[in-house]
């Protein structure tokens, strides 16, 4: 249906963009692949670096209210996430990468935790990492 719309009306990409932030936040990070898989122009659009940190940012400041905490935290906790790949060589997948700080699955105002340390730095998941040999 959006890109229904998206045909029709030939809306600027910016436009589409903040649209499909918030269908982001709506939806969580599943939409970004959702929309990705949907045509070549969203796939452009969802796959700019820019729209990544825009949709993250927009999820973690629904989720922290920063004004009630020192700067010190938000400088070092409100930064974007990298894509990595996990070391687990079985593995290999890419991952979201968020380091220390907080976790969430994109959608407004739901937050899985915060990590004031990495429990498994460079792997996907605690299985991988426990697989790689990682308690050892
Ligand atoms: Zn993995």
């Amino acid at each position: 249906m959006i890109e229904a719309m998206y045909t029709r009306s030939r809306l600027p990409d910016d436009i589409i963009s903040r649209i499909f932030v918030l269908v982001v936040l709506q939806d969580g990070d599943p939409a970004i692949l959702n929309l990705a898989l949907t045509c070549q122009k969203f796939h452009s659009i969802v796959c700019q670096p820019l729209f990544l940190e825009e949709a993250h940012f927009s999820w973690l400041d629904s989720v922290v209210e920063w004004k009630s905490l020192p700067p010190q935290h938000r400088d070092k906790y409100r930064r974007p996430y990298t894509i990595s790949q996990c070391r687990y060589l079985l593995c290999g997948g890419l991952y979201k990468d968020c380091g220390a700080g907080y976790k969430g699955n994109g959608q407004r105002g739901v937050l899985q935790g915060f990590y004031s340390t990495e429990d498994y730095p460079g792997y996907c998941s605690w299985d991988c990492f426990i697989n790689d040999g990682g308690l050892d």
